[in-house]
């Protein structure tokens, strides 16, 4: 530890990790036995060593190579942002802003207030705000809007998001007090207003995410269940979840709910910001003027803000949602645009490439989905390769240690990498990633 060439590393690496990185060199020297030759073991070879163990300790989060074909993965950080939307937010990160200072009167500015236009204008709401993520635009909601009174929701949207969100727990939470009406199956709008007291506060409708009830099921429209609570003088709050951000996509037209929530009469709606969305992770809040003020000065409001990159990113993705031609930059969306036949003919083109460094590699047809609680309807029908290998669980693990890591899927034949979510900029890592896994001859 004290020789010069090791004290520098530990200032570059800190003394515990160098540490580590000098008992593990140590360790294969002792593991390779007395009689290796005199080179392995001299002092200059032993700092060479300790040198790359140190510069190939892996950094905990990595890009990672989605092949899955599900578009909105929880598990791999949901949404991508659009490349004009990151840099934004690099830019931002490395200097100083004016996130509290507004710059027309040179006094103490609002954060919130920064996305309220944009927000407002594409959903039609007459005042909105920005939290942390859709969680807590939920929970601050009801907090700032329902204290110690009644919210009343039907039975078959008391529901569990997954990562611990349930219904009835952030309610119990907020100090709302739940009021569950209807079944499982079929709520009515009598079924709320036989509930509803002089303790009622709202009705609370949730978007069923991550599930589907087919069959004898009913639900009221979200127009016949605004004028219900607002002929009894109680507030709609709705959790529309994913909620895109009109023009709609083929596959995300169920999702268009935000502006129809907000035409609908719906007084407070809130959404996630990288679902379909495709933007940062963040909780959106749009609605009625007075109730948002009073979400905004919430002590909640506070504990739940949202940081300047999240800003950052979020202005710029809704700025390319407004620009009919820019619509594309946004990731998410052109995953859910492209059409099975590009899906095959970027699969086909990849397959050249791999057959001809000797992979044992196929196109076929494959089946994505929008994922991440979203819709969890239509399956995307889309198109990938297939590699035959005899162990495809070994495989599809061999993957996920390389470098960059990819997610594959896993076959009874071998394992397949989906084409709809593989970024254009990540194609030459993913062939390489695969040649080396699975290249022959080349
Ligand atoms: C995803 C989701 C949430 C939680 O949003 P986060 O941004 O993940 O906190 C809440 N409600 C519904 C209906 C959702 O789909």
């Amino acid at each position: 530890m004290e020789l010069p060439a090791i004290v520098a590393l530990a200032d570059q690496h800190g003394r515990k990790a160098t540490l580590a990185a000098v008992r593990a060199a140590v360790e294969r020297i002792r593991a390779r036995g007395a009689g290796a030759p005199a080179r392995e073991t001299s002092v200059e070879s032993l700092v060479q060593e300790i040198g790359s163990i140190l510069a190939g300790t892996p950094r905990r989060l990595r890009r990672v190579v989605n092949g899955t074909g599900v578009v909105i993965h929880t598990n791999l950080g949901r949404a991508p942002v659009a490349a004009i939307a990151a840099s934004r937010a690099v830019e931002l990160a490395a200097s100083y802003s004016n996130l509290e200072l507004d710059l027309a009167t040179g006094r103490r500015g609002d954060r919130q207030s920064l996305l309220v236009d944009l927000l407002c204008r594409m959903t039609g709401a007459e005042a909105a705000m920005v939290v942390n993520n859709g969680a807590a635009a939920v929970l601050l909601g009801l907090a700032a809007l329902c204290p110690r009174r009644e919210v009343v929701v039907s039975r078959g949207e008391a529901i569990e998001i997954g990562g611990g969100f349930r219904i009835p727990e952030i309610l119990r939470l907020s100090g709302a007090r739940l009021v569950e009406v209807g079944t499982t199956n079929r709520t009515r709008v009598s079924d709320y207003l036989e509930a509803c007291s002089d303790r009622t506060a709202a009705f609370l409708r949730v978007h069923q995410s991550n599930f589907r009830m087919e069959g004898f099921v009913q639900r009221p429209a979200v127009a016949e269940l605004a004028r219900a609570a607002h002929e009894r003088g109680v507030l709609l709050l709705e959790d529309v979840g994913s909620g895109l951000v009109p023009p709609p996509t083929p596959a995300g037209a169920a999702e268009d709910r935000l502006s129809a929530s907000s035409a609908a009469g719906v007084d407070l709606i809130f959404s996630s910001g990288d679902k379909l969305l495709g933007a940062s992770q963040a909780g959106l809040v749009m609605g009625r003027g007075p109730l948002v003020e009073k979400m905004r000065r919430h002590p909640l409001a506070r504990a739940l803000r949202p940081d300047k990159l999240q800003l950052a990113v979020l202005e710029e993705t809704l700025l390319c949602y407004e620009a009919p031609g820019r619509l594309a930059e946004i990731p998410v969306w052109r995953m859910l645009n492209s059409s099975p036949g590009e899906l095959r003919a970027r699969a086909e083109r990849w397959a050249l490439t791999l057959t001809a460094r000797g992979v044992d590699a196929e196109v076929v047809p494959l089946e994505g989905a929008v994922g991440g609680g979203t819709t969890p309807g239509p399956a995307l029908p889309s198109h990938g390769v297939l590699i035959t290998t005899a162990q495809p669980g070994a495989a599809r693990r061999l993957l996920l240690r390389g470098d960059p890591p990819v997610l594959c899927l896993e076959r009874a034949t071998g394992v397949a990498v989906d084409a709809r979510c593989v970024l254009p900029e990540e194609e030459g890592v993913l062939l390489s990633a695969l040649s080396a896994a699975f290249g022959g001859a080349a």
